[in-house]
């Protein structure tokens, strides 16, 4: 009998694991593929708020149910520790002892397999089977380079699977749940996770304290972004106290500000269409530029967020015409908080504190010099912020 088993986190278990299972069984001509969650990942932390290691077994078993050929296996959920694949071979290994066994992975685990715990021992109870992607990328090249030195090397059996793939992320598809906008899961899937409250989904959002706030905006961002929205929240709510705006509102829309950036731009899209948002022609084609947009609704929908806040979040990257303090004040935070750098941030940082205005301008002024220098279309909210900022900080130096 040939086996696969194709382990994972499965938080939770999407519409391209399923995909994945279906391949795999029809292009590895298998007889059965067990499908194994594993209870303690050794290559990472599950995000916080995850269901148990029980709780995704059972996710597991209603994504996978239709798949003819695909069996849910406890063996890692039922094991203490931390949940190494080479634990999981040798206890199939002795209860199939006659079988073909095929451990399944992707292009990232494979490409980092030499690290795992005993190699080589895995490679002594089970080939190997790498999952193509639809885009053949340069990480294929290294596939296939790494591929080589393992047969070579250590006598492994590699099969690169021909497989489709939905290019989905259980990342992408955990914040689609926090923001109320479900997508690449199986109905009951959704429903199971809807009603225990999982990943945030339904949950009661709305005007909670602020540091409960800002833990779960930061586990909504990837890694890279949790400290530039840290610094544009402390130092909205510093130039708040300094101009006269309320400190606790400039904190709370700075650290919803880029709630929706880790989304890329068809996920932008998604969550447009799921908040029935009208876009522009410029919109529609740029739609990485559409997370304040994005994060402008769900500070109102899902964190219930008064519309000073939805609206400081709605023009924090272009800006606009006649801004109001809270706008300005998030605007510029964003653009010049400790975190950032680039050529005359210092002077804005200096100057913030004594002309807002004309700060606002000089942060107006570098962006549409940016963006013209890259030959982007120019949005005409920022064309006009600029003229109307131009206009006054050349009115005020005349007065
Ligand atoms: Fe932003
Ligand atoms: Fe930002």
């Amino acid at each position: 009998m040939r086996l696969g088993v194709y382990g994972g986190s499965f938080n939770p278990p999407h519409t391209g694991h399923a995909l994945a299972a279906a391949e795999l069984i029809r292009n590895l001509n298998l007889d059965r593929l067990l499908i194994v969650p594993a209870a303690n990942p050794p290559h990472k932390t599950l995000a916080a708020g995850s269901p148990t290691p029980e709780e995704r077994l059972a996710l597991c078993r209603v994504a996978f149910g239709g798949i003819i050929g695909a069996e849910i296996c406890d063996i890692e959920i039922r094991r203490e520790g931390k949940s190494y694949t080479v634990d999981t071979l040798a206890a199939l290994r002795a209860q199939y002892p006659e079988d073909e066994l095929i451990l399944v992975m992707g292009t990232d685990m494979f490409l980092s397999f030499s690290t795992w715990r005993e190699p080589e021992r895995i490679i002594s109870m089970a080939a190997l089977a790498v999952m193509h992607r639809d885009d053949k990328t340069a990480t294929w090249d290294s596939v296939v380079l790494e591929a080589e030195r393992l047969r070579r090397e250590l006598g492994a059996k590699v099969i690169e699977v021909e497989n489709r793939c939905e290019q989905i992320s259980s990342s992408t598809v955990r914040r689609y749940l926090a923001f109320d906008a479900p997508d690449s899961l199986h109905p009951a899937v959704v429903e199971m996770i809807r009603q225990k409250g999982w990943y945030l989904c339904g949950a009661d959002l709305k005007g909670l304290p602020y540091e409960q706030m800002r833990e779960i905006s930061l586990s909504l961002h990837d890694e890279g972004r949790r400290s530039h929205v840290l610094g544009t929240a402390d130092t909205a709510a510093a130039l708040a106290e300094r101009w006269g705006a309320d400190p606790d509102l400039a904190r709370r829309s700075g650290i919803l500000h880029d709630i929706t950036k880790a989304l890329r731009g068809k996920e932008q899209l998604h969550l447009c269409a799921r908040y029935g948002m009208m876009l522009s022609k410029l919109q529609r084609e740029n739609p990485k530029l559409l997370h304040a947009k994005t994060g402008a609704v769900v500070a109102r929908e899902i964190f219930g967020e008064s519309e000073d806040v939805v609206n400081a979040i709605w023009w924090h990257t272009t800006g606009r015409a006649g801004m109001t303090l809270l706008e300005k004040i998030i605007y510029i935070a964003d653009y010049m908080e400790p975190n950032r750098c680039f050529p005359g941030v210092e002077i804005l940082r200096d100057l913030v504190w004594k002309d807002l205005d004309a700060a606002i301008f000089q942060g107006l002024d570098q962006a549409v010099a940016h963006v013209r220098k890259q030959n982007c279309p120019l949005d005409p909210d920022s064309l006009s912020a600029w003229n109307y900022y131009r206009n006054n900080t050349e009115r005020s130096l005349s007065l």
